[in-house]
Parts: C-alpha cells; structure tokens; sequence
C-alpha cells in the first residue's frame, strides 16, 4: 500500500535568492509521539502501510519521500518593531503535497536542524513547545479559525539545551503555503524589482487567482490580504487568542494563524492582557492585535509601492487610503462578530453600547470571558456570584429586550450563539498539565486534551474539568524559548 504522496514543488523552482536547497539534519533516534489521522486522511495520505519505526523515520526527515525537495525559505521581518533579515533557521519545507481534491499544502518539518538562515541557534526544537504547537493549532481549526495544522510530532532521541537540558522534537507543520508579509520584505529589501514581481505572481497564482487579470494587481493583493487578516484577527478576538508575537514574518499572506510560539487563550477579560514573558510593553496585548495587524499591513504595503504605480508619489497615495479604511473594515465587522456573539439579528444603533458595555462589566468584575458567554447561553459551567450582580442583571435586561427586536425564534438566536461561542477551549493550565504528563511519556491526558478539543461547540461528557478556569491567580506566563 502506498502513502499517497503527490508533490509538486513550485517554490523550489522559484529563483534561487528565494531560498537554500537544504536537507534535514538526520536524527540519532526518531521516535513517534503523535500523528494526526484526521489530518492525513483530509490530504489523502494514508501510514497504515508503515510500521512505527518507518513512521518515525518518515517524520524526523531521516527518510525522505522520493519526490520531495527540501528547501529553507528566506525572509526577513520586523520583530517587535526592529527589522532583521531571517528565514527558516529550523525548519525545512520539504515539498507541496497535492489532495485528491487539488489542494495544494505545504509540508514543513520543524526543528529539522541547521540552516543558512539560523545565524546562532541550533536548528532544533523541545518536545513541549512542539506538541503546544499541536495542540492550539488544532484547537484553533476545530474552532473554525484559519491556522497552520499539525500532521505529527516525533522526538529526536538527541537533547536540545535551552535553560535547562530538554528533549528535542520535530514538529510537521502542514500549511497553504509559508510565504509572509517578512517574504515581501526579504525581496523588496534586495531592490530588484523583477523578483518582486515573480513573487508577487506567484502569490496571487497561488492563493488568489481571482485577482491574476486585475488592471492593478498589487493593490488588488493588498486589500485581498488585508480583509483576510482582520477576518483573522476578528476570529482570535471572538474566541480569546492572543498571539503573541504578531512579527511581520508570523504573518502569512493565505490568512492563516501562523507560528504557535508564546500565544495563548484569555480567560479573566481584561483587554491588557499579555501572557508573552517578552512582551513587556503590551505590543501584541489582547486588544493591540488589530492595530498591530493594520501596522504589519503597513509594511507589507510599502513593501508593494514599486509595483503599484511607476508614480511612486500615486503608489504611495492609493496604498495609504486602503491602509486607512482598515478601522472601518474592522469595526464593522467586529461589531457584526460581537451581535452573533450576543444572538443578536439585524443591526440597531445602539447595539454597539450593549456590547461595549458587557465587555467592560466584564473587565471591572474580572469574569472569565469564554464562561460568560456560555451563561448568557443558559449553559453555566459552575456557580458563579458575579452573574448575580445587579450590574450585570441590568444588563441582561436590555440585552432581552434588544432580542425582542430580532424577528427570529429563540432557538435560532441560541443556535446562531452555539456556533460561535465555544464551550471549551484550550485553557492554559490544562495545557501546561498535559506537557507535563507527555513530557513523563504519559500520553493519555494529552490525547484526552485533544478529543475534548476536536468539538469546542458541542457538549460532550467529561467536559466540564476542561471548562473550569484556573483556580489559582498567578499570572500565566508563556516563553519565546522555543
Ligand atoms: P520565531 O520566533 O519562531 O518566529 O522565529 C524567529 C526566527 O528565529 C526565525 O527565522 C526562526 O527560524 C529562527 N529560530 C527560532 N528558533 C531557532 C533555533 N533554535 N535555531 C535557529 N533558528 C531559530
Ligand atoms: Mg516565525
């Protein structure tokens, strides 16, 4: 029986400043952790044929399918508002598999060693970081939001040394494609305009091929890439995420979520809220990331103004407008985003000041965000004193009577609040309990994790110790030492 690999590797054949022909570094001791059957059936992919150790060969990079071509792709990107010029410094992408169905994903092995671009780090990864990257990127699909996903996770048998002594892993990272605004940026800062343009053809080919015969492609890109980052970043508003290193090179220009690293879901609403160990000026805070998502749009925008006009001055003005509306473009449909939240039909005036004032009940009365939600959904996840308050109880009279005004049943209005408001969701401490436990080679807690989390929106037995905030108020904490 074979695998089912179909690879068709474009964007190794693209010019050779766009990448390194590069190979994975092999591993002393490849051994499987986990692999994503659902996943592997969606790509027409199927290991039932392999044994566990030809599994783990597959996924370490020690052997690599026949028909694949391992590259490192070059870019560069502003980190924390600093430009540097990057790249995979750990990762290799080792084709672009084809599905049944066409689709095109690109295959990436992460933490698969040294490469042109790893200026003084290893090349590798830790085990924990990798399967946190499994577990929130497919967290993150389930609860219907555009992201990466993750096909398997393999430990090396080799140490990595971070602060301490740790096991290194391999993370395969399945993706529409890896190409970032920080892509744009690599080639635009080499000045050749004629690269800019291949890049720019390739993007459109392959991720928006409605716009090949626009009279101005670029500008035509930029608001396509625009409307689907603040669909993006609406969704990560809807459901809590926060990021967390929201550089220019973690944005992918297919609109996907990209680069699980110091990211984290809110519980406690408070807009402030960073959970990143480095992020001490609140830069990619909760409420920060649609400005931030403006702010990259910005670079990828100046990164365009070659090719939007051969008046740069006219360049410069058409691309600024678009950048301008993305407040209006967002607000609206955050706005819009909220009132299904809130089970709310139609448009009225005032439902901005319905929304705006729960949110900032919720912030004074420090209440978990994702379990007030499924309050208002009659679905109580324990007892809590807050809903009690009359603030609140006043609150829920008005948001009564504007449901009056819906011209739909209850049940529709439930129905409409069920699909966007999800029961569970990775919560940090359960999270950080199930690395611990895989990290003893006790895997059953995390492969619990992911079941409970393949249905956020559906009520399932045993979800309730998995919808319980923490108990303890210490501040959560995430790390870049990946
Ligand atoms: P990230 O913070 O994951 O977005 O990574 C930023 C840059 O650092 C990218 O170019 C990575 O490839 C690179 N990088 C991160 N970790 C390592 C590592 N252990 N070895 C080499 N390069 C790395
Ligand atoms: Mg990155």
């Amino acid at each position: 029986m074979t695998i089912g690999w179909c690879f068709d590797n474009t964007y190794s054949r693209l010019p050779e400043a766009f990448k390194e022909n590069i190979n994975p570094v092999p591993v002393k001791k490849p051994e499987l952790i986990i692999l994503n059957k659902d996943l592997a059936q969606r790509l027409n992919l199927n290991f039932s044929g392999l044994n566990n150790k030809e599994i783990s060969e597959l996924f370490s990079g020690n052997s690599l399918p026949p028909e694949s071509n391992s590259i490192a792709q070059a870019y560069a990107g502003h980190q924390f508002g600093h430009f540097t010029m990057l790249g995979d410094g750990r990762a290799v992408l080792i084709g672009e598999h084809l599905s049944k169905k066409r689709d095109r994903y690109d295959i990436q092995f992460k933490g698969s060693g040294k490469t042109a671009f790893s200026r003084n780090g290893d090349g590798r990864a830790a085990l924990g970081p990798m399967l946190r990257e499994y577990i929130i990127s497919e967290a993150m699909y389930s609860l219907g939001i555009p992201t990466t996903r993750s096909l398997a996770v393999v430990k090396t048998g080799e140490e990595v040394v971070r602060e301490t002594p740790l096991k290194g892993a391999i993370l395969t990272r399945v993706a529409l494609s890896h190409i970032r605004v920080g892509t744009f940026q690599y080639i635009a800062a080499r000045q050749k305009k004629d690269e800019l343009e291949i890049l720019l053809n390739y993007v459109i080919e392959r991720h928006y091929p409605n716009i090949k015969k626009s009279k101005n492609k670029s500008i035509d890109l930029l608001e396509t890439v625009m409307e689907k980052q603040i669909d993006l970043v609406i969704n990560w508003m809807r459901v809590g995420f926060i990021h967390g290193v929201m550089n220019t090179d973690n944005m992918s220009l297919s609109g996907e979520t990209i680069d699980y690293g110091p990211c984290a879901f809110m519980d406690i609403y408070d807009p402030k809220t960073v959970f990143s160990s480095i992020d001490q000026m609140g830069r990619y805070a909760y409420c920060n990331q649609p400005v931030i998502a403006k702010w990259n749009l910005s670079r990828f925008a100046e990164c365009l103004v070659p090719l939007i006009d051969k008046d740069q001055d006219k360049a410069i003005k058409l691309a600024t407008e678009l950048i301008n509306s993305f407040e209006k473009r967002y607000e609206e449909k955050w706005l819009n985003m909220m009132r299904d939240k809130l089970g709310l039909f139609g448009i009225e005036q005032k439902d901005k000041f319905l929304i705006l004032d729960l949110l900032t009940w919720m912030h004074q009365k420090k209440v978990d965000y994702t379990n007030t939600f499924c309050h208002l959904m009659n679905f109580d996840i324990q007892k809590n004193e807050n809903f009690n308050d009359n603030d609140f109880k006043n609150w829920k009279k008005r948001w009564q009577e504007r449901l009056k005004t819906n011209n739909n049943t209850t049940e529709k209005c439930i129905e409409l609040m069920r699909r966007v408001n999800p029961l569970v969701i990775p919560r940090n401490h359960k999270v950080e309990e199930v690395l611990n436990e895989a990290n003893k080679d006790n895997l059953e807690p995390i492969n619990q994790l992911l079941q409970i989390l393949k249905n956020p929106y559906i009520y399932q037995k045993n979800i309730n110790e998995y919808q319980v905030p923490p108990v303890s108020n210490k501040k959560y904490q995430t790390f870049c030492g990946t």
